[in-house]
């Protein structure tokens, strides 16, 4: 069989991380780009793939799986910018073009969180289900859903992340780290937001520091929010702040009382465990999120 070169782009606020992936998903070549401008970034990115075309071969298409917010609808005035970011000098910077001029190949586009939901159905902890999501808690909280085999757009993608979440008692003081909401789900438990709440980075805090406790209530107060409103068959939980698995057991145990016996589903009360997951591509869903958007833009 030939070999078929996809391109991937999981694109952060602090790095952008390029790989050309063969069919088998082996990563035959990677980078990794500090997020400075878009022109520098984006720039560099686009060389990276163009030396690996002129090595490896052409790439059949590229994906990028990219930090958000941003226009991810084709026909849009605006498809292929990130939208209102509060990072200096991306708001409105054109991804998509710079590719689609630089390589001339089909360009996927959607939230990393979209990616990573759509990567982790085809090869990761969602293998064969149609309806799952996939959140991201670490630097900032971010959600992105599959409903019935699709990517979840509508107005635009999701912003699970900005949902707002009843306090936990004992918490009310916190003011919360969102520039844009204060104390939404991002605000009261993305990893800055425990650095402003305990004044310490929070891979630092030790299991059973009341911190943690506080971390997997608002974890599953989202996720009874989400499991009422999409319905999916399973949540998958990446990021940064989820690296502390002893969280699992705590965030499930906690749904289950957010819950109250509400939803019947067997999924929730017997197999709770296969309900709330770690990714099954571990730290790559993000990149292979990439290459599926790439494969996607191909078909
Ligand atoms: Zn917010």
């Amino acid at each position: 069989m030939d070999r078929k070169l996809t391109g991937s782009i999981e694109g952060g606020g602090t790095k952008f991380v390029c790989a050309a992936i063969d069919q088998d998903n082996q990563i035959l070549a990677e980078t990794r780009v500090a997020t400075t401008t878009p022109e520098e970034t984006l720039g560099a990115c686009l060389d990276f793939f163009r030396q690996q075309e002129s090595l490896l071969g052409k790439l059949s298409a590229l994906g990028i799986a990219c930090f958000g917010p941003l226009d991810a609808h084709r026909g849009s005035p605006t498809y292929g910018q990130i939208l209102a970011t509060p990072k200096a000098g991306w708001a409105f910077a054109d991804v998509v073009s710079v590719f689609e001029r630089g390589l001339g190949i089909p360009i996927g586009f959607d939230t990393d969180v979209n990616g990573a939901a759509l990567a982790e159905s085809i090869w990761g902890a969602g293998k064969g289900l149609s309806d799952l999501v996939y959140f991201t808690i670490g630097t900032g909280v971010g959600g992105g859903a599959l409903v019935n085999g699709e990517i979840l757009h509508g107005l635009m993608h999701p912003e699970m992340g900005h949902v707002r979440l009843p306090r936990i008692e004992g918490d009310e003081g916190f003011a919360g780290a969102c520039p844009f909401h204060g104390d939404c789900f991002e605000g009261l438990a993305s990893g800055p937001a425990m650095k402003a709440r305990w004044g310490v980075p929070a891979e630092t805090l030790e299991q059973g520091h009341p911190a943690w406790e506080l971390e997997a209530s608002y974890i599953a107060l989202a996720l009874q929010g989400v499991i009422c409103t999409l319905a999916p068959q399973r949540i998958i939980l990446g990021g940064g702040v989820m690296s502390a698995d002893f969280l699992f057991p705590m965030i499930r145990e906690k749904t289950l009382k957010y819950l109250n016996g509400y939803i019947r589903s067997v999924l929730i009360l017997d197999e709770i465990e296969e309900y709330i997951v770690p990714p099954g591509l571990g730290t790559r869903s993000g990149i292979f999120g990439g290459k599926a958007l790439g494969e996607r833009a191909h078909s």
